[in-house]
């Protein structure tokens, strides 16, 4: 190919590509790959443009008559490290008849990202599920050793045992629900419900909770029409993990209201929308926390959430469901006030 054809044929390409001749220049830079390295590497040596000995050496084989190659190349900057995987394909440029490398540079940093959240989220569940086991495992052993014949030790053990089991089993339901709300978040759903009976369907379910706590609920609902395009069941499971918690993190005696609303949508949500919000009297959250409460795992205290059942994945599925029905989720708190969770959905 004749170099201003290479050349040509390199700038149609959105990807940053070069080409390296058998003398080691950097001989055809497109756009994308000058705007990675700069303009000066256009002439240069490849050994000065890279200077990374993996990049460098798959090179230098390319160049030596041995076949294709991949690697990896990373760079810094202020936004972080950007990762390339880097195809060299050995290549004849026809106008001088000698072999050079063509290179071709894919951004995978979301790839690796992607990798990362996977590695970090078997690291999470693997640490969820030891404890509970761990605690079966040993109360296994106590009850066959020392309290075999220890009838009250035994119903106490069995009873702790039960509760250690009801917690793996809520955290494998929890992780069903959230696998299965993001294979499906990029459909719409195509159902008609009534938020307010939804709503109303999750107080009666957990009032019996609210009652043992001394908590009063109540919903309050404007004159209006809530109906909304969605999926019954799972803005169940919104409302249901939104109020469990303005219980759970309310405290005892502490009251927990609904408010319905319907309205216009403001910003990027235009046209009329209804608005949900779970309003509890608690502690409150900092915050410093706020951004991250809808991330997988992340407690503001392990120990609390734990000792209060929770699985740590309640507003992760939340979000998924939110998002899945084109909503939003806005999360207000003041310490020592008290939380406001609001789900705003279109209708
Ligand atoms: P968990 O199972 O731990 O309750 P969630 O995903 O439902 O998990 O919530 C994540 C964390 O957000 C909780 O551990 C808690 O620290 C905080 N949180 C959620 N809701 C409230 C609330 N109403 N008031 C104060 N903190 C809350």
């Amino acid at each position: 190919m004749a170099r201003n054809t290479l050349i040509a044929a390199l700038s149609a390409v959105p990807d940053p590509m070069l080409f390296v001749s058998a003398d080691g220049v950097v001989a055809s830079v497109n756009a994308a790959a000058e705007a990675l390295f700069g303009a000066w590497i256009d002439g240069r040596s490849y050994a000065t443009a890279f200077r990374q000995p993996a990049l460098l050496d798959a090179l230098e084989s390319v160049l030596r008559g041995a076949g294709a190659s991949e690697t990896r190349y990373s760079r810094d900057d202020q936004t972080g490290e950007t990762l390339f995987r880097v195809l060299i394909t050995p290549m004849a440029a026809q106008d001088t008849g000698t072999p050079g490398a063509l290179l071709h540079f894919t951004d995978i940093t979301h790839l690796r990202e992607a990798e990362e959240m996977r590695r970090d989220f078997v690291a999470n569940v693997s640490h969820e599920l030891r404890s509970p086991l761990t605690a079966v495992l040993g109360f296994i052993e106590t009850l066959r050793g020392p309290a075999r014949e220890d009838s009250e030790a035994r119903d106490r053990f069995l009873g702790i045992m039960e509760e250690q089991a009801l917690r793996m089993n809520r955290l494998v339901g929890d992780l069903l629900s959230l696998s299965r709300v993001e294979s499906e978040e990029r459909v719409r759903p195509a159902g008609e419900v009534n938020l307010r009976d939804v709503i109303s369907g999750v107080l009666t379910t957990l009032r019996p909770q609210a009652e043992e706590q001394g908590s009063q609920m109540t919903l309050e609902a404007d004159e209006g029409d809530y109906l909304i395009r969605g999926d019954r069941d799972q803005l169940t499971q919104v409302f249901t993990n939104l109020t469990e918690n303005a219980l759970k993190y309310g405290g005892p005696g502490r009251a927990v209201t609904v408010r319905l609303e319907t309205g216009e949508g403001r910003g990027s949500m235009r046209g009329p929308v209804v608005r949900a919000m779970v309003v509890d009297r608690g502690e409150g959250i900092d915050p410093l926390h706020l951004p991250r409460l809808t991330e997988r795992f992340y407690r503001v205290d392990s120990h609390r959430s734990r000792e209060m059942g929770g699985t740590g994945l309640g507003l992760a599925i939340v979000k998924h469901i939110v998002n899945r029905h084109r909503g939003r989720l806005r999360i207000r708190s003041e310490k020592g006030k008290g939380s406001t969770f609001t789900v705003v959905l279109p209708k």
